[in-house]
């Protein structure tokens, strides 16, 4: 299974996020504590997003917030760029990912997280099970165009739509992640549905099938599929539960 990650907060350095910690998300792309029989490595790609300047809407960046993304198919470990990039960069919201790409999926950039449009970063842990016949009928429900420029023919990537179309319509992150988490669990039971989405001002993260801990606190917030450290402060969010942190702080919900 993936690994995610989101921030939010004061702004730091990429680096700080991706490489410095004990466990970072690079560490964990070749030496995961937690795979939980869906892979060992996550060596099928990676993908960071950050939200340059203030990341406020109509930020002072010129980009209106929206935010930037840097993805490779390959390996976060073997990457020649990435650590000098991760050493400038500061944001005060990033979302970041290495994946573990299922059986029969491709391997190629655009199936790597984060999947974005306008403000929204979105990321998927996990596996749809009869994919796709399981979900044919939700994904029905879809515009053609969304589905004919879907990102990849991955489950990752028609759950993003499935998100997305809901965000579009003017569902809140939570309402659009629990909506879509819901109905594709009872179309396709024993999937494992952990999704990540943030607009740079809050995140909502969805917990089913697969760990998630949370460290808050002051103003900030690091949601992480494994804790990058053994700092005190992490605390494992229950299976089938959502969260959603921001400016208001850290709520838990249930999802079943
Ligand atoms: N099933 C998704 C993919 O192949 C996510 C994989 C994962 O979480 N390991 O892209």
């Amino acid at each position: 299974m993936c690994r995610h990650l989101a921030y939010l907060g004061p702004p730091v350095t990429l680096r700080s996020l991706l490489y410095d910690p004990p466990h970072s998300l690079v560490r964990q792309s070749w030496a995961p504590r937690d795979m939980r029989g869906g892979g060992t490595v996550n060596v099928d790609g990676f993908g960071v997003g950050w939200y340059p300047g203030t990341g406020r809407p109509g930020g002072d960046d010129g980009r209106g917030g929206a935010p930037v993304r840097y993805r490779r198919a390959g390996p976060i470990w073997s990457d020649p760029t990435l650590p000098e990039l991760a050493g400038v960069t500061t944001s005060g919201a990033v979302l970041a990912a290495v994946r573990s790409a299922t059986v029969g999926m491709p391997v190629q950039e655009s199936a790597a997280a984060p999947f974005a449009e306008g403000r929204w970063l979105f990321s998927h842990n996990g596996v749809v099970r009869g994919w796709p016949d399981s979900v044919v009928e939700l994904a029905g429900g879809l515009p053609v165009r969304d589905l004919v420029t879907l990102d990849a023919p991955t489950d990752s990537a028609l759950l993003w739509a499935l998100v997305r179309h809901r965000l579009r319509a003017g569902a809140s992150l939570a309402e659009a992640v629990t909506t879509t988490v819901r109905q594709v669990a009872a179309a396709a039971p024993g999937s494992r549905l952990n999704l990540l989405l943030t607009d740079g001002v809050s995140v909502v993260a969805s917990v089913w099938g697969h760990a998630l801990s949370v460290r808050a606190d002051d103003g900030t917030a690091l949601l992480a599929s494994e804790p990058v450290d053994d700092a005190p402060g992490w605390r494992e969010v229950p299976d089938r539960r959502w969260v959603r942190a921001g400016p208001d702080g850290v709520h838990v919900g249930e999802l079943e």
